[in-house]
């Protein structure tokens, strides 16, 4: 650069620092009441004080700020207050990871202060505060505050608040009960994505990557397949039209099942969901702990039906998924049809009596075109699948058949034949329940598990009461 532009630089700095004094000095934007002049107020959505600004925080302030001026001009006696968004998970999360140590965290906001701080030893001062949310939000927001003046905002600095403030609480308070009152929001019972670390509510911005894996509340059916008396194996589905076509149910056996007694019943789901079916507003105590194996051999009924279907391991079934019980509909789900072959194939390997297995066949219970008879076999072999193992190609088998069932599908058994796959699910759960079969349970889906809240904690759905929305 040359030497003539430096000095013009200087120059230009010099200006603008004698004109932000004396506009402080005057106080020439503090806004005080002239009752002769026509008033003007501006605000602009306030900085969340997680972090120093970023460039797109210069063009929505500068916005803000040509507006104000602009007023000014005219003749308004214009408010431009400023304030800072303080609450929410966010900061907490900052300050739980630097006191857990985490690495990237420390590293980021080591980075932040030192672009404010030239002594190391205050950073790590000031780093080391952090582990207090308040600090957090106390630090960025006097640094934004200087950011701002050196901009040159005209912003009424009198009028400075944060969202913690008590009069901002209770200001929120009355918004909310004033929109209650007009009926323009309602409370309600909600399942909604949960942090089990910091208990409470979490939404994308909370989730490590949540912008990508796209967190989501899924709903299951847990249909309650009976044990004996008053014992229930609960397996989940998406599917719960697929009942009629059961052939067995698959079992982690390396898993950790758990026995409660859940709402007066007593049910048998894996060790993993316990805490979930608690958080949505399930009775639980548990009784006993086991190992997958257990259960291995063992015969359920069938809902709706007079039939009894036996209990085989699924290693492939995880335990974190729902209720970790999978009911398997060989003819119209490739991954039940690949596990039933390889288990047929060999059921020493696997652990099972031959005579457990070798009279099972799928069970066809859905009519598409353009399809045989099992239309998970057809899509096996289009697919190539040989074996369990095959994730890839059976996923994309499993799209493909669930697609189509879905869209061309026909009911051909049971107290719904001829109803087509696309109508058919509520009619199916409505059934269930009728017989006391069928209970909601909720999992989180997301593009890629496990998902994980920014504090570290385990992200599942909880049913919270008094939700507003
Ligand atoms: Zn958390």
């Amino acid at each position: 650069m040359s030497k003539d532009f430096e000095n013009f630089k200087m120059t230009l700095r010099r200006i603008e620092k004698k004109w932000q004094e004396k506009w402080r000095k005057q106080g020439v934007f503090d806004a005080k009441p002239e009752p002769n002049k026509r008033k003007y107020f501006i605000t602009v959505p306030y900085p969340y004080a997680s972090g120093p600004l970023h460039i797109g925080h210069g063009r929505t302030y500068t916005t803000g700020d040509v507006i104000a001026r602009y007023k000014r001009m005219k003749g308004y006696n214009v408010l431009f207050p400023m304030a800072f968004h303080i609450t929410g998970t966010p900061i907490e999360g900052i300050s739980a990871r630097i006191r857990a140590g985490d690495e990237e965290s420390i590293k980021r906001n080591r980075y932040y202060i030192s672009l404010y701080e030239d002594d190391p030893e205050t950073v790590d001062r000031i780093l080391k505060s952090f582990e207090n949310p308040r600090n957090v939000a106390n630090y960025f927001s006097s640094v934004i505050s200087s950011d701002f003046d050196a901009l040159g905002f005209s912003i009424t600095w009198k009028r400075r608040f944060t969202t913690g403030d008590p009069e901002y609480n209770a200001f929120i308070t009355w918004q909310f009960k004033r929109l209650y009152e007009l009926g323009h929001i309602t409370t309600g019972t909600y399942p909604i994505l949960y942090c089990l670390k910091e208990e409470n509510a979490v939404g994308e911005d909370d989730i490590l990557g949540g912008d990508e894996i796209k967190p989501e509340v899924m709903e299951y059916v847990g249909i309650k397949f009976k044990l004996n008396d008053n014992l229930y194996l609960v397996a989940a589905t998406l599917r719960p039209e697929t009942i009629f076509g059961v052939t067995n149910i698959w079992i982690n056996p390396e898993g950790q099942y758990t026995l409660a007694r859940v709402n007066g019943e007593r049910w048998i789901i894996s060790k993993d969901s316990i805490i979930k079916i608690e958080r949505q507003g399930y009775k639980v105590e548990v009784v006993e702990e086991f190992s997958g194996w257990k259960l291995i051999g063992k015969y359920t009924d069938v809902p709706g039906s007079d039939r009894k279907v036996p209990i085989l391991p699924g290693p492939f079934v995880d335990t974190d998924e729902a209720t970790g019980v999978v009911y398997s509909v060989p003819a119209h789900a490739p991954y039940d049809y690949a596990a039933l072959v390889d288990i047929k194939r060999n059921p020493g390997e696997y652990g099972v009596k031959k005579e457990i297995v070798e009279m099972l066949e799928p069970i066809p219970i859905i009519r598409i075109e353009g399809y045989d008879i099992y239309p998970a076999k057809d899509a096996c072999e289009k697919y190539g699948v040989k074996s369990q193992l095959e994730k890839d190609k059976l996923e994309k088998a499993t799209e493909q058949v669930y697609k189509d069932e879905y869209y061309s599908g026909v009911l051909t058994v049971g107290p719904f034949k001829d109803w087509r796959v696309s109508d058919v699910k509520p009619k199916v759960v409505e059934w269930l329940e009728g017989m006391g079969r069928a209970v909601k349970i909720y999992e989180v889906s997301a593009l890629k598990k496990p998902v994980v809240c920014r504090c570290g904690g385990k992200v599942i759905v909880a049913v919270l009461e008094n939700q507003w929305f």
